[in-house]
């Protein structure tokens, strides 16, 4: 698809010639893009000082040799990757994912999608992403630690607290954010606030582990109520994936009155028609890194389906995506339209494709991207940083409520900007704007030289 705007077109073009073969960043930054024909209208000064053209470029982009001895004495090499998008408001930060479908295009668009998504957490954290195509998949603890500290022996040089300050993501939770911390310790002789979700014993923030699905219910609630004045109580919930993000989604949910009937592995998923068991998914993934179907047998009266898919055919008000990238493509917004849903909340980063948006939005569906609606995990990183410079701790409670209030600030700013810039109720707009609109101001005020 074309671009109305022809300054936009070049930029997108450029990005292309620049980035060949490279899907997912390609993807990301047409979605932002296409957001900026109305900005442009109103504030021409941001194609003319250049903004739009800096921004889709990194500053700094690393990648290296990551090689490490596996538990029978073989040489194992992967790559790491760090990029450094944008800093204009604050130190980098963003999470590292371990995970063999990781390569440049997929840590750009998650690079990319962070600048905006910190932008709109209202803290000051500018963007930035990493991870590795190592699969801890089936490995030992052992084999985690030496390749943890092989990736931060290199990784350690680019970082720091007032740097760039890498978090957790797709495989990497506190045994690994645990192992890289002792590392830069090791090399560095420092104790800070380098790395965000750290144990509760030595910095870590309460909240932090809850908080990305926890914020996205924050979100989601506050959307239906402002949107169709209406909540999650009493209404049926699929929630893919079973990880991070799924599990305190599902929490959250539930508490909040909901029922969440499926959840899912990227081998298949769980129906339970009585409503998930959230302790059993606990016990399998957090417990013993199970797999999903291992949950009928402690739950007879629920069924598995091999085939991660399926799970958007299951009947439901709400749908909150949570595993991974391009996960409900546009055969799949069918499915949920046909059975009725009223509102989809990205808890993954970007894990509807862009015809699933398109045909949610045209079909009344309340959306809300990731960029939003998944934003509490780095805002409670945030109050993580806040916490690790005063050397102090909030309790539990000071968290979530701070949480809260930042994810319904988040909904507001994204809402606001959807009717200020003519597209009421269009959060995918709304929320590029928003977030760009400050990222951009301060790109203007701090010149062009870097
Ligand atoms: P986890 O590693 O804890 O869990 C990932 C889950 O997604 C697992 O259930 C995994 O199943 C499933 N999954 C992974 N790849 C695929 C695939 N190709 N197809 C289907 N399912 C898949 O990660 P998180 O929960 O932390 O992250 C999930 C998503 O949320 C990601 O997009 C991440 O970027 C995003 N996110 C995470 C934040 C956080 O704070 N953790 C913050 C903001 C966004 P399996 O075990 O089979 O691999």
């Amino acid at each position: 698809m074309e671009f109305k705007n022809s300054y936009l077109q070049g930029v997108y073009d450029t990005v292309a010639r620049r980035n060949q073969g490279e899907p997912e960043f390609l993807q990301a930054v047409r979605e932002v893009l296409e957001s900026f024909e109305p900005v442009l209208e109103k504030r021409p000064e941001l194609a003319e000082t250049g903004i739009i053209d800096r921004i889709v470029e990194p500053e700094r982009f690393i990648t290296f040799r990551v090689s490490w001895v596996d538990d029978s004495g073989k040489v194992q090499v992967n790559r790491g990757y760090r990029v450094q998008f944008n800093s204009a408001i604050g130190p980098y930060k963003g999470g590292l994912r371990l995970h063999p479908s990781v390569n440049a295009s997929v840590i750009k668009f998650l690079g990319f999608e962070q600048v905006f998504k910190n932008s709109l957490t209202g803290l000051p954290m500018g963007g930035g992403k990493g991870g590795s195509d190592f699969d801890p998949k089936g490995k030992s603890d052992g084999e985690v630690m030496r390749f943890c500290q092989s990736f931060m022996t290199e990784l350690y040089r680019h970082i720091g607290p007032d740097t760039d300050v890498p978090a957790g993501d797709i495989g990497v939770g506190a045994r690994e954010i645990g192992y890289l911390f002792g590392q830069y310790k090791r090399l560095t002789n420092q104790f800070t606030g380098v790395l965000t979700g750290k144990g509760l014993t030595y910095g870590g923030s309460l909240v932090r582990t809850e908080a990305t699905g926890f914020g996205l219910c924050y979100f989601t609630q506050e959307m239906l109520s402002v949107m169709k004045k209406d909540s999650f109580a009493g209404k049926t919930v699929v929630i893919s994936g079973s990880g991070n993000v799924a599990i305190y989604a599902c929490k959250k949910a539930t508490e909040l009155g909901a029922k969440v009937v499926a959840m899912s592995d990227s081998n298949g998923y769980v129906y339970d028609p009585a409503g998930i068991n959230l302790d059993v998914v606990r016990q399998i993934k957090e417990g013993r890194r199970g797999r999903i179907k291992e949950y009928v047998e402690a739950v007879p009266a629920a069924t598995y389906t091999e085939g991660c898919r399926g799970i958007w055919g299951i009947k439901c008000d709400i749908a909150l995506p949570c595993a991974t990238q391009n996960e409900l493509d546009g055969a799949d917004a069918d499915k949920l339209i046909a059975n009725g849903v009223m509102a989809v909340a990205e808890g993954a980063n970007m894990p509807s494709t862009p015809e699933a948006i398109e045909k949610f939005q045209k079909a009344g569906v309340l959306f809300g991207p990731a960029k939003a609606a998944n934003a509490g995990g780095v805002a409670t990183s945030g109050l993580e940083m806040c916490q690790n410079s005063m050397r102090y701790s909030w309790t539990f409670e000071e968290v979530d409520q701070k949480l809260h209030d930042i994810m319904v600030g988040i909904f507001h700013n994204a809402y606001s900007a959807s009717q200020e810039f003519g597209a009421p109720g269009n959060l995918v707009m709304g929320a590029n704007i928003a977030g760009f609109l400050k990222v951009a101001d301060a790109m203007k005020w701090q010149g062009v030289a870097y």
